[in-house]
């Protein structure tokens, strides 16, 4: 789920009525189901499916002007819809200032993001039907080594709202002050497991050589 050097397509989108029309560049950020009470009031339904943007990434291609907003004051969030038939276009969240959502259900085509996690699962109703069940557990690969240092921060966020959620996320970081909020083991590899200790421990007192090195250097700066 790195950064996309370039868009690969196209996906374009409408409201229900055809006024608002949008397009965001694929692949997309990422994609998820929003089973909180807020997502599923604001859209008349179990669930949603968002699918996350790059907010440069999302074009209004025309009817901005009959764009309608509710902002949700003690949450930050701020919901768009087509004036004109109500169907729900846009979902922004403080803690994203550079990430849209947008309904799946009115994108056509791929959108480069399969939604593979669950916001807000302890919600799910009864009467929803997801589909797939949740993943046992998430891989990320330097999930932020190639972002702009404002858009770390964004990234981190949600996988912190993961790891609240209960997901075990096994990741690969150069994010040492993140790794030391965040992590319950920690391993350090070199080809091999140089050292695998509870995170206290790890930046605490390590017990290879191999950390303890590691730690002296990044700490002194
Ligand atoms: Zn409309």
């Amino acid at each position: 789920m790195k950064k996309a050097a370039k868009p690969a397509g196209i996906s374009k989108g409408q409201c229900r009525c055809g006024k608002i029309r949008l397009e965001i560049d694929t692949p997309a950020r990422w994609a998820w189901h929003g089973h909180s009470p807020a997502s599923r009031r604001a859209h008349g339904a179990a669930y949603a499916t968002y699918v996350g943007s790059w907010r440069k990434r999302l074009r209004i291609t025309s009817g901005k002007s009959g764009i309608a907003r509710y902002e949700h004051k003690a949450s930050g969030t701020v919901r768009s819809f087509c004036a004109t038939c109500s169907t729900p276009l846009f979902y922004e969240r403080v803690r994203a200032p550079h990430m849209i959502n947008v309904p799946r259900t009115l994108l056509e085509g791929r959108t480069g993001r399969q939604p593979l996690y669950h916001i807000a699962i302890e919600e799910l109703q009864e009467r929803a039907y997801t589909g797939e069940p949740n993943p046992a557990a998430m891989l990320f690969d330097e999930q932020t080594s190639a972002l702009d240092p404002e858009m770390i921060s964004e990234v981190l966020d949600v996988m912190v709202d993961l790891a609240r959620e209960g997901m075990t996320m096994m990741v690969v970081t150069h994010e040492m002050s993140f790794a030391s909020k965040v992590a319950n083991r920690v391993i350090m590899d070199k080809s091999e497991i140089v050292e695998d200790a509870l995170k206290t421990d790890f930046f605490g007192s390590p017990r290879s050589d191999r950390a303890q090195k590691f730690l002296s250097k990044i700490l002194s700066h």
